[in-house]
């Protein structure tokens, strides 16, 4: 399955406009920010005291000096005093704002080291095809989704899941042309790594039987040679080159949408994948407005580096709400879609070893792309799912480092799914980030060891294996690929349960990890993945006040039971962006 990137549409036309717009911005709110900053520390009495105190908490602070502690006090975005009840009390003034914890465990805030924001915004309002269970079941979600949609608009979105169908098979446009007549369909696979087009959206893409399979993609066909409306990979694009682009009020309702998930499930950083440039441009918009509730660090698309570089910024280039200063690139496919890239061909098809992506052809393309990015200090992100797709990722870094010499890159490998057993210390001595999806493992662990085989499964989302070589890890989710929930990830992690119930010692059990490595993974160590590890990560005078309050102590219940903890709160920059107990209207209370 697994993962990967939403070929989102892609810009089919740079806006120059929007990019000084988005520098504008950036540079406004850091002004804002100090401003903020100096203000609140001018003191006007002999002692300054805090905005907001957590008192008679349980906090796992995921600092290795002072691990744990009872209390903290917030004053302006930052804390200011982590320890005892007593010790933070002294910050107590008269209008400092104290909320007894109960006793409940505190958490920094969780950060998303790989999601796809805006999709994930828009598929929370899009056709959801992910639980649908047989192609009558699609047939009956998309038929009615089109009786709502207005002439001329398509249907997107759906992100089905062809492994949870009886029998498994691919959907066809057979099954929706009776009911979506000339509304044009492009529902994902939620991978994203195929999609599945009616014949109106063929039509307007000019795919027919005549279309020859483009470079990194296939157009799968029926016995006659007929398009069957599935598309793989690269074979996708002529399909994304015709959807219309999303009306601006649109892309803010979809950005709004995801922050409100993002904050009721304790995400208060996330790291976008390959965003649009008008998807920055709205990050920016609603933080000049004091709207944007969850920091974000964008990764736009490497094939963009041009421009990024013209704009001279580096990496992690921004202020504490918005960043950018990396780009993200492709290696290979998926595992779900047949598509990763290996060594050895697939266990259960002999012909085939996987593709690299259209990027990678020829792979000079993309060694000149990222040596541009790394002569200007562009942090690079590549995903990479199958073991050579892994290796030869590896190899360009390492020939980019040769050429340039040594620094702090923090290139990262989004997926590193199935490792090379030879890899793993190419990861530490090139101080290569893993970032890594565990809810990814408990879903492909369903039907991966088909595919790959036993041995190669043995380093499949091996992270025990790359804690022990001493391999930073990342945690994130792939949303909208796999669920936001940072809970079911730190589950997946430590249980490596399979969704099916089948195994529920573990899949792979000598790769799980603890509660702690899992939290560090999902806060710390993605801190770390986007240079901003002293900034947040760890309940730390100093640092931001990004935390969550947890419906239960993960530490102490049976890790089965980690999957049904909530979030009760999440305070972003000390500002509460998140109560169960009044959530924000549309937003459920999300397990
Ligand atoms: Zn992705």
């Amino acid at each position: 399955m697994a993962h990967s990137p939403k070929p989102a549409p892609r810009p089919h036309k740079r806006d120059r406009t929007t990019q000084i717009a988005l520098c504008a911005a950036i540079f406004a709110a850091a002004l804002a920010v100090t401003a903020l900053a100096l203000h609140a520390r001018a003191p006007h009495d002999s002692q300054p005291t805090a905005d907001l105190i957590i008192t008679d908490a349980k906090i796992w602070t995921v600092a290795p000096t002072l691990p744990t502690a009872q209390a903290v006090a917030v004053l302006g975005e930052r804390i200011v005093a982590v320890g005892s009840a007593s010790e933070v009390a002294a910050w107590r003034g008269a209008q400092t704002h104290v909320i007894d914890a109960g006793g409940k465990l505190l958490l920094p805030g969780f950060n998303d080291a790989h999601v796809h924001f805006v999709s994930g915004g828009t598929q929370l309002d899009a056709v959801q095809l992910t639980d649908a269970t047989s192609a009558s079941e699609l047939s009956r979600r998309i038929g009615e989704r089109a009786k709502s949609t207005p002439k001329g608009e398509w249907i997107l979105g759906g992100d089905w899941d062809d492994t949870k169908w009886t029998p498994i098979a691919l959907p066809t446009k057979e099954m929706i042309d009776p009911v979506t007549g000339d509304t044009p369909v492009f529902v994902q696979r939620y991978d994203g790594h195929m999609g599945l087009a009616n014949s109106a959206a063929l039509r307007a893409a000019g795919i027919s039987a005549q279309t020859p399979d483009p470079p990194g993609g296939l157009i799968v066909r029926d016995a006659h040679g007929e398009p069957t409306g599935a598309l793989k990979d690269a074979a996708m694009d002529a399909v994304f080159k015709v959807i219309p682009d999303m009306p601006h009020d649109q892309r803010v309702r979809a950005v709004k949408r995801a922050l409100a998930h993002a904050a009721a499930v304790g995400v208060t950083s996330a790291q976008d994948m390959t965003p649009e440039f008008a998807d920055v441009s709205v990050y920016g918009e609603l933080l000049e407005k004091g709207e944007l509730t969850t920091r974000i660090y964008a990764a736009h698309v490497i094939e963009d580096v041009e421009d990024i570089a013209k704009i001279g910024v580096h990496h992690a280039f921004g202020g504490p709400w918005l960043r950018i200063g990396a780009v993200k690139a492709f290696a290979d496919g998926s595992l779900g879609s047949r598509t990763a890239y290996f060594f050895d061909h697939y266990s259960d098809e002999p012909a085939n070893r996987g593709l690299l992506s259209f990027g990678m052809h020829p792979i000079s393309k993309m060694r000149d792309r990222m040596m541009l990015a790394d002569a200007n200090g562009i942090q690079i992100c590549t995903h990479a799912i199958g073991d050579a797709g892994i290796s030869t990722t590896l190899d360009i870094y390492s020939d980019v480092e040769k050429s340039h010499g040594a620094a702090d890159r923090r290139w990262r490998i989004e997926h590193s799914q199935h490792v090379a057993a030879k890899d793993f210390d190419r990861y530490a001595v090139l101080g290569v980030i893993a970032s890594v999806q565990p809810y990814h493992a408990i879903d492909d662990g369903r039907w991966a060891e088909a595919r790959i085989g036993h041995d190669r499964a043995t380093r499949t989302y091996a992270f025990r294996t790359f804690l022990n070589h001493g391999v930073h890890l990342a945690f994130g989710t792939d949303w909208d690929v796999a669920p936001l929930n940072p809970l079911l990830g730190i589950y997946a992690a430590v249980t490596r349960a399979t969704l099916d119930g089948k195994n529920p010692g573990g899949w792979i059990p000598e790769q799980k990890l603890t509660v702690a490595e899992a939290v560090e993974a999902y806060t710390q160590g993605s801190a770390y993945a986007e240079f901003q590890e002293k900034e947040k990560g760890s309940i730390t005078v100093g640092k931001l006040a990004d935390f969550v309050l947890l419906s239960d102590d993960i530490f102490s219940i049976a890790p089965d039971k980690i999957r049904d903890v909530s979030v009760t709160a999440t305070w972003t920059g000390g500002r509460q962006t998140w109560n169960a107990a009044h959530p924000t209207p549309g937003e459920p209370n999300p397990r």
